[in-house]
């Protein structure tokens, strides 16, 4: 299924025009979960409107001539305030759509009120029942679940849609038929699921037994497949590869360019590739941004953004992984900040992430077709 022998073109270089962009209002998250990633969660740095006004005389173009979005991410984005988060918004033209990753901790009617005159799409971050929310805590400790389900029974009074994004820690046969259960009765129409990685300040161990991880993908699909109510993105992508693979069609599942994916820090810097790596800093690769939108327009520097020495090394390792893996045309070769944290640098391969989140993805999704064949396939 993974396309043994085939030459993939797809993902050479790094697009010049991104589908969205990932705009941080604050650096401030009032939960502290154990495994964030965040170093600055708790400092309440907050992005000027100017940056918003520069990234907006890019975005606006862009979003004329095709469709293009925001994704406010933090920090916790609402613990901007409703003022500073409308007048970050303002700058953005109407065809400009908005998306938020909270936690949904500040979620009240008064937000839901909010989203709504801004047409903004809310996505939550939640990791199933109550006992598997243990990492997600207060700054003093205290479980955040309870303020959690208050923020998302709001949505549901109001009747806002939402998508939902889910950590687990410790993926295992048994687990995905309960949180997909739980998922279906939160009410989301669209449920991503991250298998945790070690990166930023998280150096939690990810390293899990092989066959774990393939079963808990299987049980996923196989959940999903009962009752596909919810837009489930991992499985619903493989899904797709695998059919192109059955297709000869493998080749055009990828785009054919990288999408640079800006992260605009609340400082105006850009961070191309992995929002994860903003904030942070190397010895060797410096500050990894490509520039400030306080100095230049968006759309220069993203035009100059693979000139960025450790994008040129991630580029390498892309070549690297087409070139060796035979996963390269489901995976594009991986994230940079998944390679940078666990493995120091950019130009390598396999990481435990791309491990437990494509490899394994993969094979459970075959596990679960060679498990449900017909005796008569
Ligand atoms: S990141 Fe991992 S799965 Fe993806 S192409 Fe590279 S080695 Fe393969």
């Amino acid at each position: 299924m993974a396309a043994r022998g085939q030459s993939f073109n797809g993902m050479r270089g790094v697009a010049t025009v991104p589908s969205y962009v990932v705009m941080q209002p604050t650096t401030l998250c009032n939960l502290d979960c154990a495994y964030c990633y965040l170093p600055l969660r708790a400092a309440d740095r907050r992005m000027p409107v100017p940056v918003a006004e520069a990234v907006a005389a890019s975005a606006n173009v862009w979003a004329a001539a095709g469709r293009f979005s925001v994704v406010w991410h933090g920090g916790e984005p609402l613990a901007a305030g409703r003022d500073h988060l409308a007048a970050l918004l303002a700058p953005f033209g109407p065809e400009v759509e908005h998306h938020v990753q909270t936690n949904a901790t500040l979620i009240d009617d008064a937000w839901c009120d909010f989203f709504a005159e801004h047409r903004m799409r809310v996505s939550v971050s939640v990791d199933g029942p109550r006992e598997r929310n243990g990492d997600r805590v207060t700054r003093g400790g205290r479980p955040a679940y309870d303020r959690i389900v208050r923020g998302v029974a709001a949505l549901r009074r109001r009747g806002l849609p939402f998508s939902a994004l889910a950590v687990v820690s410790r993926p295992a046969p048994g687990l995905a038929t309960e949180l997909y259960d739980y998922f279906l009765d939160l009410g989301c129409d669209v449920l991503g699921v991250n298998i945790e990685e070690t990166e930023g300040v998280n150096t939690r161990d990810n390293a899990h037994p092989p066959a774990d991880v393939t079963a808990f993908w299987a049980e996923l699909v196989a959940a999903w497949r009962r009752d596909p109510r919810i837009h489930l993105r991992e499985v619903e992508w493989s899904l797709r590869y695998a059919a192109a693979v059955l297709d000869g069609v493998a080749d055009d599942v990828l785009p054919r360019q990288l999408d640079p994916i800006p992260t605009i820090g609340h400082d105006g810097s850009v961070t191309v590739l992995s929002p994860e790596l903003a904030g942070f800093t190397d010895p060797r690769y410096g500050d990894f941004s490509s520039g400030n939108v306080l100095e230049s327009p968006l759309a220069e520097i993203l035009a100059g953004a693979a000139g960025t020495p450790w994008v040129g090394e991630y580029l390498d390792g892309v070549e690297a992984c087409r070139s060796r893996c035979p996963y390269f045309g489901f995976c594009g070769g991986g994230h940079a900040a998944n390679r940078y944290f666990e493995l120091g640098r950019f130009d390598g391969t396999e990481t435990e992430h791309c491990r437990n989140s494509k490899i394994r993805l993969l094979e459970g999704v075959l596990e679960h077709a060679r498990d449900h064949q017909s005796p008569a396939a």
